[in-house]
């Protein structure tokens, strides 16, 4: 058992508690498999924590699912604050604005309701667990604007850096915990 530290930085505490694996879903990906870290107390606290100054100020915290949706759920309660789960196509009732997009390991639709929400003039921080090609946050974020949100910043645990996300998605801030 791996013990957290309480003065570890968090980046040494994610990298820690990140396991590699290799060839999933599909051959040559490397797959970060941040089910360890969340698992753990000390991390997690320490991971939600870091991610809350991000998202501090911002009317609502939106995740993507299913893992972006665990952690901004963790980060809403923290900050008392809203939260919205950006989900895959087919999950949630009609009528749904859609966003179809490429990612590091396939191609996906996400949606969120189309008027049930009262998302015009909001500020909105993204979440998820994991910035690879950006095809992900960047169709969340358009998504969003297309409901009238402002999207204000992304904010993930893990960043991918050979695989320029962050430049994908420019001129949206990313603010990531630990970069590989
Ligand atoms: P992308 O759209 O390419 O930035 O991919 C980011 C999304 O796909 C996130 O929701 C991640 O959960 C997932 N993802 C992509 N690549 C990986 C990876 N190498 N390890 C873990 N999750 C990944």
């Amino acid at each position: 058992m791996i013990t957290v530290r309480g003065s570890a930085p968090v980046a040494d505490v994610i990298a820690s508690l990140t396991r590699d694996v290799a060839d999933f879903p599909l051959p040559g990906i490397q797959f970060k498999d941040l089910t360890p870290l969340f698992a753990n107390r000390a991390a997690m606290s320490a991971v939600i924590d870091a991610l809350a100054d991000v998202a501090s100020g911002a009317d609502l915290v939106a995740g993507i699912e299913s893992r972006g949706s665990l952690v901004a759920a963790a980060i809403a309660a923290r900050l008392g604050t809203g939260v919205l789960s950006i989900r895959k196509s087919g999950k949630l009732p009609p009528p749904v604005l859609s966003e179809d997009y490429d990612m590091e390991y396939g191609s996906d639709t996400l949606e969120i309701p189309a008027d049930s929400l009262e998302l015009r003039g909001r500020s909105v921080v993204l979440v998820d667990d994991v910035l690879a090609t950006g095809g992900t946050i960047g169709a969340a974020s358009r998504l969003l604007r297309r409901a009238g949100a402002t999207v204000t910043a992304a904010a993930v645990v893990v960043e991918l850096t050979a695989l320029g996300g962050r430049e994908a998605i420019a001129p949206l801030p990313v603010h990531s915990l630990c970069q590989f």
